[in-house]
């Protein structure tokens, strides 16, 4: 159902820290003094300029900030990050806001850094393999910078034109690809920060390891909860020679989960293994006319790369694995363009879905992939319980499941049971040996389950981490850690 344009659905559904009246009371002089250090394009606080800043790819929560910068230079976002410090000031850290889990939402005493203007690529080693770009490139943009010589970035979440890859360290995000290439962290290689005091620290560099505790991985997936990230050091990786992708289908959710399995267990690793249900092979074929099968329940596409006689041996033994699972149908592209199609729909799943429901809730957990048929069939019959329906689409080689509940935002008790039998699938990939998130983070919408999969001590030496950086808990304080102790923590710190 088509929503007018700028209406709110829902303010503050979520639960808030309570807003520091003093800040609140002393906005215009806080913005007076970030115009006094920025250009006058880069300071934003009218209301209605500040409408686009107020949620991020988990829709449902709103809340206009203070006010936003926007900084060009490391040196202006150490100028705002020294100011915010000495005046207790709140701070958001924000790339292109493709979060789904609610990472980038603002509070309304706190000031969103955007890095978006920070877009430029500085510099490209093809001999040493690395690529260090500002943090407001987007994903695709590295790819796009280095293609030409027969280079690409390989980490490729689904947001790849728009998310930033100053976003992509943060929530340490995967991709179609991630199963041969790993995530962001194993493409990493340096940051440049700005620590909550000002600091400016450049941590790993352009080689392999860097001496003493592994700063990167601490950073990487921190959510901007440790620093602002301004510059990044990527790893690129030469192209492959060529890819063939491959559609398998089947007669159930369970069978074809086990046909991962199979797949997996066997050694063989795809480029990519992506998994979907009947509901979203029907919405992305409807968008993206792809060839999918409309009869199976189920779809797995497997890609494979290298020579063409590597793709040939590399499909015809996986192949001969769908077989034993009693495929409906099976399909080889036979050109790019038949692949890029096949992606094209895999891709735009998630806008798809959006086309045969009014809202959804793209939920990102994970689980050990022998687990998938169990796991499958528990979220199918939790469905049934909440008269809900779900679609079924993820990265099943690596067991990231993304099931989309769809719900309708206008009806409060559709989005409780959206809610609830989220959380419902999240704990069930905790009970089956996975965890709470694979690629999307924590933010608010996971914040509350904590509890389920870390005691309290590995809670509580987690945010001893977390004020080892920022002592006053100012950078994206009310998000990963269950809201009770991080209130309660920012009140022990003023
Ligand atoms: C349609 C769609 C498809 C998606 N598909 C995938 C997918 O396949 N795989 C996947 O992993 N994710 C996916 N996502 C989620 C999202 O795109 C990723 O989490 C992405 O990395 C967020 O990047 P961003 O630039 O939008 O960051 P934002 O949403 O702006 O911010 C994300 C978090 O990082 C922090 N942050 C951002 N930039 C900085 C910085 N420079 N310094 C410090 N902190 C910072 C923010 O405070 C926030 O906590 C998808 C989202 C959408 C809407």
């Amino acid at each position: 159902m088509p929503r007018p344009a700028g209406e709110i659905i829902l303010t503050n559904m979520i639960n808030q820290p309570e807003p520091k009246a003093e800040i609140l009371a002393r906005r215009d002089t806080i913005v007076a003094a970030f115009r006094g250090m920025l250009p006058p394009e880069a300071v934003i606080a009218e209301p209605i300029r500040l409408r686009p800043y107020e949620t991020d790819g988990l829709s449902a929560y709103r809340q206009p900030p203070l006010a936003v910068v926007l900084p060009e230079t490391t040196e202006q976002v150490a100028a705002v990050m020294r100011y915010c410090h000495a005046e207790g000031i709140r701070v958001v850290p924000r790339g292109a806001g493709t979060s789904l889990s609610g990472g980038a939402l603002p509070m309304a005493d706190a000031v969103v850094v955007g890095l978006m203007k920070m877009n430029r690529i500085l510099d490209i080693d093809y001999a040493d393999r690395c690529a260090t770009v500002q943090a407001g490139v987007t994903n695709i943009g590295i790819t796009d910078a280095v293609q030409g010589r027969g280079f690409f970035y390989a980490p490729d979440p689904s947001s790849q034109l728009a998310c930033m890859i100053g976003g992509n360290v943060n929530m340490n995000s995967g991709g179609a690809h991630c199963l041969k290439y790993g995530v962001t962290a194993n493409n990493l290689l340096g940051l440049k920060i700005v620590t909550a005091e000002g600091d400016v620290l450049n941590i790993g560099g352009r080689h392999l390891d860097a001496a003493g505790y592994d700063w990167l991985g601490l950073l990487t997936g921190s959510e901007g909860q440790l620093a602002v990230i301004t510059e990044v050091t990527v790893r690129i990786l030469r192209s492959p020679e060529g890819a063939r992708a491959m559609l398998a289908a089947f007669r159930s959710n369970e069978i074809a989960g086990a046909c991962v399995d199979s797949i997996i267990s066997s050694g063989i690793i795809p480029v990519a293994l992506e998994f979907m249900d009947r509901p979203a092979i029907h919405a992305c074929e409807d968008f993206a006319h792809a060839g999918y099968p409309l009869d199976a329940e189920a779809m797995l596409i497997i890609e494979v790369e290298g020579s063409s006689e590597e793709q040939d041996a590399l499909l015809a033994r996986i192949r001969a694995i769908c077989e034993q699972h009693d495929p409906i149908s099976m399909k080889v592209s036979q050109s790019a363009e038949e692949s890029l199609a096949i992606w094209k729909g895999r891709k735009g799943a998630f806008g798809a879905i959006g086309r045969i429901s009014p809202d959804y809730l793209c939920m990102d957990g994970v689980i050990p992939t022998s687990r998938l048929p169990e796991v499958l069939r528990r979220i199918g019959e939790m469905g049934d319980v909440y008269g809900l329906k779900v679609a079924n689409i993820f990265h099943a080689g690596d067991g990231n499941l993304h099931p989309l509940i769809m719900f309708d935002a206008n009806d409060p008790e559709s989005f409780r049971k959206a809610e609830q039998f989220g959380a419902d699938i999240l704990k069930l990939c905790v009970e089956m040996g996975g965890c709470l998130t694979g690629e999307h983070g924590v933010g608010v919408e996971k914040r509350d389950l904590m509890p389920v999969q870390f005691k309290a001590e590995e809670l509580e030496q987690q945010r001893r981490i977390k004020t080892a950086f920022d002592p006053d808990w100012l950078l994206n304080p009310n998000k990963v850690f269950p809201l009770a102790a991080s209130s309660e923590r920012s009140a022990r710190t003023h």
